[in-house]
């Protein structure tokens, strides 16, 4: 079973943080969806056999789309690779695009979870960062969802705004704590160069907290998840018992997935060759292919036995429950525990490790630090490893 990815990539405008692919809407979204029925039909013929388990609609802004041309992209992609019963149908939705209408819509249609975009309850905040709604706009929605019967709603939310306190941030936390979402995404700002934001902090005119700062929101908004019966799953992912994101996850199990729309990503493959590839970024040239009845790939690389390995252990040290040995063993038929052994160790003398016999997961600690960690994960045997692929 596979998971299938559709990008949707248009927003109202763009928040000055923001290097997704995504522009201003603009007249090419009208033919989008039906691109996106057409790119279903020809990936069907390179993959006719696959079936699914879960679906999620990202971007940019998914509900800048029409409800029902989303709600035909879905039934085509469950006409094609049929959707497990228990399919998680995920779409995420900015306020401001989503009526009650729209989300009775989306949820009769099929989607089961929906993701708003909050960031933050501030509205001095939210216009800091170019976001197009406020916080009166976004528990609006979240009622609406609620009431077109969305049983599973993600809030995300941000910390290290510019100009952003802890007090801020754990204002934020509580008030979305009173609406009893299921699921939480609580990120830090990147600072992502080539964004009017960068600019900004790079010429003096805004600044962001600094890294202390920004360390003790996060273990503050950590410790109050927590106590709010939020569970951390990933590095910045928090859920109530049950709730995880199984589309996500699919990634950092390293499980494969099937991307549709412009700049979409997919991963496929079978024990021996794994393939990763993804569309053009540019939306003409998106349309274009489509329309001339050719595949809109820009890239694919074949990814060998050790850059999987790796990629294996890069994604699932994120999930608190990190890698099970057994399962790298299956996917593998080789000990984790051997091939990287000099970087576990290392490791092990950092402290950065939770005891379990069955699990290589990292501690606290240890997730703050995880791209140190990585390091001696990608060192470790590449070549080795290489020439015996
Ligand atoms: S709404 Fe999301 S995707 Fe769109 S510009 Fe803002 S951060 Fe980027």
């Amino acid at each position: 079973m596979i998971s299938l990815y559709f990008h949707i990539p248009y927003c109202i405008r763009k928040c000055r943080y923001c290097d997704f692919c995504s522009v201003p809407v603009n007249e090419t979204i009208d033919g989008y969806a039906d691109a996106l029925i057409r790119e279903l039909a020809l990936k069907k013929e390179q993959y006719p056999d696959e079936t699914t388990r879960t679906v999620f609609f990202g971007g940019g802004t998914p509900t800048t789309l029409r409800a029902d041309d989303l709600c035909r992209v879905l039934e085509l992609a469950n006409r094609l690779f049929p959707l497990a019963e228990d399919a998680e149908i995920s779409i995420e939705c900015n306020p401001k695009t989503a009526s009650l209408q729209s989300l009775k819509t989306l949820h009769g249609g099929g989607f089961n979870r929906i993701s708003i975009g909050l960031q933050s309850t501030d509205d001095s905040l939210l216009r800091r960062i170019c976001r197009v709604h406020s916080c009166d706009d976004f528990l609006q929605t979240f009622e609406w969802a609620r009431t077109a019967g969305f049983a599973n709603i993600n809030v995300d939310l941000m910390h290290g705004l510019p100009g952003q306190t802890t007090e801020q941030y754990l204002g934020s936390l509580q008030q979305v704590f009173e609406l009893q979402p299921e699921h939480i995404s609580a990120y830090s700002l990147i600072l992502e160069e080539g964004t009017p934001l960068a600019e900004d902090v790079a010429r003096g005119k805004e600044t962001l907290p600094d890294p202390d700062t920004v360390a003790d929101m996060q273990d503050a908004g950590m410790d109050a998840l927590e106590h709010a019966g939020y569970l951390r799953y990933e590095i910045s992912n928090f859920a109530r018992p049950g709730y995880s994101c199984r589309h996500n996850l699919t990634y950092w199990n390293n499980e494969p997935y099937l991307g549709f729309g412009v700049a979409a990503h997919s991963s496929m493959g079978n024990g021996t060759k794994w393939y990763r590839f993804s569309n053009t970024d540019s939306i003409p040239q998106y349309l274009r292919k489509i329309a001339a009845g050719r595949v809109p790939e820009a890239e694919r690389i074949l990814i060998n036995t050790f850059e999987r390995m790796f990629e294996t252990v890069m994604l699932g040290l994120r999930k608190t429950e990190g890698v099970s040995y057994a399962s790298f063993s299956r996917m593998f038929g080789c000990d984790l525990k051997n091939v990287f052994a000099e970087a576990i160790e290392r490791n092990r003398v950092r402290a950065l490790w939770e005891p379990d016999p069955e699990r290589l997961r990292l501690n606290r600690r240890g997730l703050d630090l995880l791209n140190m960690v990585l390091l001696d994960f990608q060192e470790r045997n590449y070549w080795d490893l290489l020439k015996a692929d």
